[in-house]
């Protein structure tokens, strides 16, 4: 790490939300110098959840750059263009491409902004200087410990994978994010799979070990009656535009809470049609062919699971009979869902310079800066861990190129306002 370098900004994270930033800092009028860490050796989105044909959920349009600057050279266009593959994209006339097209389209761009990157650390802390117009950011890595100094920290460390109350992950109980993994260091044949979950991972999953496991019976742990369908219909997209983000901050709690639960099934607990029509298909040929191997447990959650000699065994809990079961499994994977990120552990001896409201959560300021409890030179920002804030897109793609203009902006005004 260079000595006596002060970075305008360090991003901790180096995901779609602070590449995007990388691209608006880099196309910045102002001079603004910066570094993003990052504890994977090589962009891994979602990497676990690369299932081939997976879609996704936001148009190709809604890139690293093009709601900001849609003349950007890192755009999604600018990919296609640069790979050879515009008209062969357009003919296929579809705004949503593969997610292993999408994480294509992020390796390419984060090659192209290579120098301001650092991977394979993990950032451990972020502590005041003591000068009042710095931060110490402290990272961990092969080659032991290090740090370096940032007027504004930029923190995007992404969604936390959640397991059921109770359940732990171990060699056959996996997380949905960590499935590619496990499921490629698997031994042996699979036949007895059991996916707990009502969200997209879970339905994917079923339809993935569906139709690669052709001798597996194939169960479905699902809490609801069945699968809720994802609302992508055009009036309720508007609450991800830009201008969703604006109405939601300046709302009243009471109004951003009807927002939640008018729109929440825009994103959470909800699966794309295209893939609830897909395993329907499955269940319903199942009937008519006579083969019974595709089992779906509506309205049940899995309570435990231990392993017993060669099985796992889970406990699953029927909310229609009031009775729990127990059921013998190879592995049992929970696309239980994510918490949204929390930078508290993260933010160590900074965390107390930090305003929180009523409710223990950090005051964001519009521009995504945490509000500091006295004036503060320094600034600390959020990509994520802002939805009691800024809305449903915290997490989400859908205005990372926006977001990630705003910090930038903030950053340079900033910086301009210190001369
Ligand atoms: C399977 C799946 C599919 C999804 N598909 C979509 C979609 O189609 N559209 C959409 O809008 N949203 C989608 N999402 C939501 C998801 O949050 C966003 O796609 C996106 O990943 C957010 O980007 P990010 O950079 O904030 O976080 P992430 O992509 O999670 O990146 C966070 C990065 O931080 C790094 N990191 C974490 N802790 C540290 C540390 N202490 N030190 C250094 N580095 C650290 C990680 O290695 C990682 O690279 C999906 C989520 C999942 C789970």
């Amino acid at each position: 790490m260079p000595e006596n370098v002060v970075y305008d900004v360090v991003g901790v994270g180096f995901g779609p939300a602070n590449l995007s930033l990388a691209v608006a800092l880099t196309e910045h009028a102002d001079d603004l110098t910066s570094l993003f860490l990052d504890r994977a050796p090589s962009m891994s989105w979602h990497g676990g959840m690369l299932l081939p044909g997976a879609k996704m959920q936001v148009a190709f349009l809604k890139d690293l750059a093009t709601f900001r600057n849609p003349v950007s050279r890192f755009s999604f266009v600018a990919y296609l263009h640069d790979t050879g593959r515009l008209a062969q994209f357009v003919n296929n006339r579809d705004f949503f491409t593969t997610r292993r097209d999408f994480h294509a389209y992020l390796d390419w761009a984060e090659a192209g902004l290579a120098d301001q990157v650092r991977r394979g650390v993990t950032v451990t802390g972020i502590e005041p200087t003591g000068n009042g117009d710095s931060m110490r950011v402290l990272m961990e890595g092969a080659n032991g410990t290090d740090s370096t100094e940032a007027r504004n920290v930029v923190i995007s460390t992404g969604l936390v994978p959640k397991m059921p109350p109770g359940i732990a992950e171990d060699q056959y109980v996996w997380h949905s994010s960590r499935f590619l993994d496990n499921y490629r260091a698997v031994r042996g044949p699979l036949r007895r799979v059991g996916v707990a979950g009502a969200g997209q991972s879970a339905a994917e999953l079923v339809r993935y070990l569906y139709d690669h496991l052709p001798d597996a019976e194939i169960f479905a742990f699902v809490p609801s009656y069945g699968y809720s369908v994802a609302d992508s219909t055009p009036f309720a997209n508007r609450v991800f535009d830009p201008q969703g983000m604006d109405d939601f901050y300046s709302a009243p709690a009471q109004t951003k809470s009807a927002i939640w639960q008018y729109h929440k099934n825009t994103n959470y607990s909800v699966v794309d049609d295209g893939v609830i029509r897909d395993l329907y298909q499955r269940a319903y040929d199942e009937e008519t062919s006579g083969r019974d191997r595709l089992h779906f447990h509506t309205m049940a959650r899995v309570e435990s699971a231990k392993r017993m000699a060669d099985d796992t065994r889970v406990t699953v809990y029927s909310m229609l009979s009031d009775s729990s079961y127990e059921l013998d499994l190879d592995v049992l994977i929970c696309a239980t869902g994510y918490d949204p990120m929390d930078p508290a552990k993260l933010l160590g001896g900074m965390d107390g310079c930090l305003a929180r409201d009523e409710e223990g959560r950090y005051r964001v300021r519009r521009d995504h800066r945490l509000v500091t409890a006295s004036e503060s030179a320094c600034g600390v920002y959020l990509q994520g861990g802002t939805e009691h804030t800024h809305g449903l897109s915290a997490s989400l793609l859908s205005n990372i190129a926006i977001r990630s203009g705003e910090i930038a902006d903030s950053v340079a005004a900033a910086k301009r306002a210190r001369r």
